[in-house]
């Protein structure tokens, strides 16, 4: 192995077997640590590095792929002439202090006696998946096997290829991966191009037709922003910078809902246009998220993933713009992390909310549990507060017998824990998952105390609402005493900074101890 090499794995690991790949990450995983993929086809460019910023900012270790994957090509495709720059992509990628680029050859990944594939569902074919039949199939089956190579707890894609994204997302909800996916915006040269490998391909002529993509989109944003709703007419005006280029064809020109990929007639936030088009033999796509003026891409991205949640939203808080709590909540929830992390939709506050609690003034207590009180899988809601181990033991503890009596006076919510896989969760997570508790707890007016159970809500409650750093908190044994229950007062930041009281006890069903009824101190 040459110098430059050796040098370049010392800093990076070059992977290119699958046993290998799979043993170090069950190793970094063993280590506590959070790993991110990023999944590319090599030639790297700006695009790609912000996704592995993204992902050195939210994860421990970032493994980047490199894989020119052939099953997502057709016959006429240009899987042969693909730019392939392993060298120049290590070069790049030393410079990002990345931890593992992860190489295999197509042999590695289909090997021999290969037959088993993924196969997406009617969204992979229409617009990308139409115009290039299998292309999905593809894709899919090579993002479910490096899925399970790496086994990463966060995977990052790019906006740039939004439909793919947005077929992911199905795909880890529909086999219940156990992954989170996180969108980043597109990057763009300064002329506006999307900057992509295939770039690379265009002459310089080439490339000032090619600029009639990025400039449709910049039209359809202008004319949104100047208050134009038609698609209709936006289309037109869209179709009408391709009639400047004769070597420009588009492939397909469309504005969409950007969750079903169906039509609209009328523009709302976060309604998704897209193109396609051939100039010569490359082809090239784009697309731009519509929105209000000044709206940032993160914030763009995130109204295209959640709005149609919001919009069915019918909880009302008064005197608060729910609507806008909700967006937040939805959105945090969906995606546990960060501002602009895609994933499937969970069923959570705006439901339960919308359906339990016609009158979010009458709520005096929070109960914040330990975590996934709330979810899918375990929810007390779902269930009608049916009755289990914790429910009745947390029913005794606050002195009710019926979820009727709950829903009158309480909500149970879920400490500040990041709905990923809790225990590789980082820190930084946590910050901006707590944003999600206070946006629930804001949502009731005449809160007037908390019910903390267990360690892992008074630590998140006493670091993430409270505020108090790591150093200033004592054990929870220590720090519950004899009592059984311990009371204080804090005066909350999200709650306009009233002073509110706070129990924290024993968890009800988890651990040895348990806090006595909690009625009486209530009711006080
Ligand atoms: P590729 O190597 O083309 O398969 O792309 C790998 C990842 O990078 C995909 O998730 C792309 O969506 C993303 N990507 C490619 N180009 C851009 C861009 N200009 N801006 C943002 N993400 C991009």
């Amino acid at each position: 192995m040459p110098a430059r090499d050796t040098a370049l794995k010392q800093l990076m690991r070059l992977i290119t077997s699958v046993s290998e790949m799979k043993a170090l990450t069950r190793g970094t995983r063993s280590r506590g640590k959070s790993v991110g993929l990023v999944p590319t086809m090599g030639a790297l460019h700006k695009g790609h590095i912000t996704l592995i910023r993204q992902a050195k900012q939210q994860c421990d270790v970032v493994v980047t792929s490199v894989f020119v994957n052939p099953t997502q090509f057709g016959p006429e495709e240009d899987f042969e002439r693909y730019p392939r720059n392993l060298d120049k992509d290590f070069n790049l990628l030393s410079s990002y202090n990345i931890d593992t680029v992860f190489a295999p050859s197509t042999e590695e990944m289909y090997p021999e006696g290969f037959q088993t594939f993924v196969e997406p569902g009617p969204r992979g074919e229409i617009y990308e998946g139409a115009a290039r039949p299998g292309h999905f199939r593809g894709v899919s089956t090579v993002v479910v096997k490096l899925l399970n190579i790496v086994q990463p707890d966060m995977v990052y894609f790019g906006q740039k290829d939004f439909q793919q994204a947005i077929m992911i997302r199905r795909l880890v909800e529909d086999l219940n991966l156990n992954v989170r996916l996180v969108l980043c915006p597109i990057v763009r040269d300064e002329d506006g191009l999307a900057i992509s490998s295939r770039n690379g391909y265009l002459k310089p002529a080439q490339r000032e037709s090619a600029l009639a993509l990025s400039r449709s989109l910049r039209r359809a944003e202008e004319l949104v922003h100047s208050g134009e709703s038609d698609a209709r007419k936006i289309l037109e005006e869209m179709r009408g910078m391709f009639k400047e280029s004769s070597r420009i064809r588009v492939d397909y020109l469309a504005i969409v809902n950007p969750l079903s990929f169906e039509p609209v007639s009328r523009i709302t936030t976060g309604t998704l246009a897209l193109v396609a088009a051939r100039i010569d033999r490359v082809r090239l796509i784009d697309n731009a998220i519509l929105g209000p003026v000044g709206t940032s891409p993160e914030d763009l991205l995130q109204m295209a993933l959640s709005a149609p949640a919001v919009s069915t939203t019918e909880a009302r808080a008064p005197g608060i713009d729910a609507e806008a709590v909700m967006h937040k909540i939805e959105g945090c929830r969906d995606c546990a992390a960060i501002s602009t992390i895609l994933l499937p939709p969970r069923e959570f506050m705006a439901s339960y909310i919308k359906r339990d609690y016609p009158d979010l003034s009458s709520v005096r207590t929070a109960v914040i549990g330990r975590h996934a009180t709330a979810r899918v899988d375990n929810s007390f809601y779902r269930n009608n507060g049916r009755p289990n181990r914790f429910v009745t033991a947390l029913y005794d503890l606050l002195g009710i017998t019926t979820f009727a009596e709950f829903k009158k006076r309480f909500i149970l919510t879920d400490v500040i824990q990041c709905h990923t896989s809790a225990p590789r969760v980082p820190d930084k997570a946590m910050h901006y998952c707590s944003r999600h508790l206070r946006n629930e707890l804001s949502l009731f007016p005449n809160l007037e105390s908390l019910v903390v159970l267990g360690e892992d809500a008074y630590l998140g409650v006493q670091r993430f609402l409270l505020e108090r750093g790591p150093d200033k908190l004592q054990s929870f044994s220590n720090f519950m005493g004899s009592e059984g229950w311990v009371e204080e007062r804090a005066d909350i930041s999200c709650l306009d900074n009233r002073s509110v009281r706070i129990f924290y006890c024993h968890h009800p069903s988890l651990g040895y101890q348990r806090s006595p009824s909690l009625a009486s101190a209530l009711a006080k």
